[in-house]
């Protein structure tokens, strides 16, 4: 027997970590640096490590089932209602948690090209049907109304990545508060702000005051440095009030995870400090990479390199490990993510002496 025939997904690149490079290649860990995942260079907050020794004693029980403490503290952050918070395994979590909200099957999605790849699995794992629309190199990958109504025809969901990933670029708020009110009223916007802490732009999560057509995915991977938690949330709209009960999986976080997280989103200084390294590194690649870059509201920019399979290639023997976007369907453009000042640097000049050769 075999699970059902799924090779119509696209492949998540979640990309590999050092020690398996290194084992490959034959080489010291200690040698690499990696910067292919947008994962925090500073770590987890000290006072998320805490809290996580803190719970571990107690990890025989299971989780609460609301976990109230980080909900009321998201709320507030937020200024939304308990109800409007979806806490779930990472932002994946939460878009699988919508798709299961939204979807029946045969109804379609829209997703940006090049993006994000898991929109396009979560919403094929229920049975929906996946429909792009265009950013454009031409265009400096800007983003606009004009990309989604190019190819928008009444689908379900629409997912708009601001800032966007791979290409660092953003949706102003206004044109996302445009694209609610133009498409149906059966179409749901879904805005994920997963790099939404490294921008100086308002999160969409202020329109859920007015609209009940957009939710808002956020995670705690990136700014807050607990990728390997797996801790994410949705805000939803006011009108949802009964429905997490109805599609999340029963304890959808950890204990360890919820308590980490509760820690790490009152650590402020440890988020200002990553958001601060990051405008630096991002200034730094683009005034010393000697190739053309993309401004980048991320915490990463992506570069066009020429062959992106061959300098990632050859990056990754001299220690540098960066992600190659052949697989985003870019094969001339890598993304860098931004890392400690030395780890920047050590890319940028290795990236430079690369592109000379
Ligand atoms: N959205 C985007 C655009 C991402 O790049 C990522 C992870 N790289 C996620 C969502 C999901 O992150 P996580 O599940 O770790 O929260």
């Amino acid at each position: 027997m075999q699970p059902r025939d799924l090779s119509q997904h696209e492949e998540y690149v979640a990309g590999r970590g050092i020690e398996e490079v290194a084992r490959e290649l034959g080489r010291d860990p200690a040698e690499f640096v990696k910067l292919a995942s947008n994962e925090n260079p500073l770590g987890p907050s000290p006072a998320a490590v805490g809290a996580i020794r803190e719970s571990a004693d107690d990890v025989h029980h299971y989780p609460k089932a609301v976990h109230a403490d980080l909900v009321a503290a998201l709320a507030e952050r937020w200024d939304v209602s308990h109800e409007q918070i979806w806490l779930a395994n990472g932002g994946d979590g939460v878009l699988d948690y919508l798709g299961r909200a939204m979807l029946d099957p045969g109804d379609a999605v829209l997703v940006p090209d090049p993006g994000f790849a898991y929109y396009g699995m979560s919403a094929r794992f229920h049975h929906g049907q996946v429909n792009t629309y265009p950013v454009e190199e031409a265009d400096d990958f800007d983003l606009s109304p004009a990309n989604v109504f190019e190819t928008y025809d009444g689908e379900r969901i629409v997912y708009l990545t601001s800032p966007h990933n791979p290409t660092g670029s953003r949706f102003a708020l206004e044109h996302v508060a445009t694209i609610a009110e133009r498409t149906d009223d059966e179409t749901l916007v879904v805005v994920d702000e997963a790099y939404g802490e490294f921008t100086d732009g308002p999160s969409a999560i202020g329109l859920l005051d007015e609209r009940d057509d957009v939710a808002v995915i956020r995670t705690f991977s990136k700014a807050y440095g607990i990728a390997g938690l797996r801790l994410g949330y949705g805000v939803v709209p006011k009108s949802w009030a009964d429905a997490y009960a109805k599609v999340n999986t029963p304890f959808a976080a950890s204990a360890v995870a919820c308590a980490a997280g509760l820690a790490a989103l009152e650590d402020g200084d440890h988020v200002e400090e990553t958001t601060d390294l990051v405008r630096w590194a991002r200034e730094y690649m683009y005034e010393h990479l000697e190739a053309p870059t993309y401004e980048s509201h991320g915490n990463f920019v992506l570069v066009e390199v020429g062959d992106a399979g061959e300098v990632s290639e050859t990056l990754k023997r001299r220690g540098v490990i960066v992600r190659d976007c052949s697989s985003f369907g870019l094969p001339e453009h890598v993304r860098i993510t931004c890392g400690t000042r030395e780890e920047t640097r050590r890319a940028v000049s290795e990236l430079n002496e690369v592109l000379a050769e």
